[in-house]
């Protein structure tokens, strides 16, 4: 089947086009345009309209890049949620547009289930991980237990890599901030002390964040915060995935989300994984970020087992939980 995906729940608007081959899959194009707000955080009505203003053209040429026509499209798939509501609504509309244009099927997936399905998509050798799941607005240690894709470990206020931006526009840096705070990092030398927040299997980020800026205003190196940061709220992560991955008796960890592009993250989660002589795997960056790829290789997944929608079930979910999915095409 060739499957297109489209992803829009927040800054970006992503269409992808897969492929299934011996059960894996094959991305024939992954194409993703990012609002950038000109100074504040992201706006949901500014990014839907950014989103609305290049669906069009992106699907189109997605469609050339992949090198197949709109009639070789077997299915539409599109992120149902969770997500900005005008973001999920725009990209839902032209997912049910595109279907009825090209008279095929839709399936509405959720977000969060298509970072980890990539991850057992790509890998031959990833079949049962426990996801850590490090993006923007979300943070959650997902895994695999009777039917359903369970949360085991959450923020309870804000996501990894919004943490990490919002730092990053108090001392004036660019946003997305991840990097450039990765790349400062690099030059730290002092660990500052930080709030190491876990609550049970739960992780807060706003204390550190207040601590962050407290440093700042008191003018310590630049260097040595984010250099700190990332040590805390990283181990914090490793931390609870770690014990996730005792719970479940799992030995294979993914990892998804922008902020799986930072390489003393993967670097962490590798030496925890090493250490429990488990597998490690992170995918290239394209498909760790918001992508069209992913949503169209669940939506592909969905509907080979059998998941149909019609155009009345594709109403989009803002609070969409990852748990909420009956995970009907999986055996294990
Ligand atoms: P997503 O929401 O999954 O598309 O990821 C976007 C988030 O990833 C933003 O908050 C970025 O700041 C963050 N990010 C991207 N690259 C890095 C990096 N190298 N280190 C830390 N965070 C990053
Ligand atoms: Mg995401």
């Amino acid at each position: 089947m060739i499957c297109i995906g489209i992803e829009g729940t927040a800054h970006s608007i992503g269409i992808g086009i897969i492929k299934d081959e011996s059960s894996l899959c094959k991305v024939l194009s992954n194409n993703i345009k990012t609002y950038k707000p000109e100074k504040g955080g992201i706006h949901p009505r500014e990014a839907a309209n950014h989103h609305a203003k290049y669906i069009a053209d992106l699907i189109k040429e997605s469609v050339v890049k992949s090198e197949v026509d709109f009639s070789d499209i077997d299915l539409v798939s599109f992120s149902q949620g969770p997500g900005l509501g005008p973001c999920l609504r725009t990209a839902a509309t032209a997912a049910r547009a595109l279907s009825l244009s090209i008279d095929k099927p839709i399936i509405g997936v959720n977000h969060c289930v298509a970072h980890l399905e990539i991850g057992r998509g790509i890998f031959k050798d990833c079949k049962d991980p426990v996801l850590l799941y490090t993006s923007g607005a979300n943070t959650q240690v997902i895994g695999f237990a009777e039917g359903k894709y369970r949360v085991f470990g959450e923020t309870l206020d804000i996501g990894i890599g919004n943490c990490l931006d919002k730092f990053g526009r108090i001392v004036g840096l660019d946003f997305p901030s991840g990097p450039k705070i990765e790349n400062l990092a690099k030059n730290g030398r002092k660990y500052l002390d930080l709030p190491y927040t876990i609550k049970g299997m739960d992780i807060a980020f706003s204390g550190l964040l207040t601590a962050s800026q407290q440093y700042y205003n008191k003018k310590e190196s630049l260097e040595d915060i984010c250099f700190s940061m990332q040590e805390t709220c990283f181990a914090a992560l490793t931390e609870v995935t770690e014990r996730a991955m005792a719970h479940t008796e799992k030995d294979e960890v993914l990892l998804g989300g922008g902020v799986a592009s930072n390489k003393r993250l993967c670097d962490m989660v590798k030496t925890m994984a090493e250490d429990r002589g488990a597998s490690f795997f992170v995918p290239p960056k394209d498909l760790c970020i918001d992508n069209g790829a992913m949503i169209a290789w669940l939506g592909f997944l969905m509907y080979d087992g059998g998941i149909r929608m019609s155009i009345k079930d594709t109403i989009i979910d803002q609070r969409f939980r990852t748990d909420m999915v009956d995970v009907s095409w999986r055996d294990k």
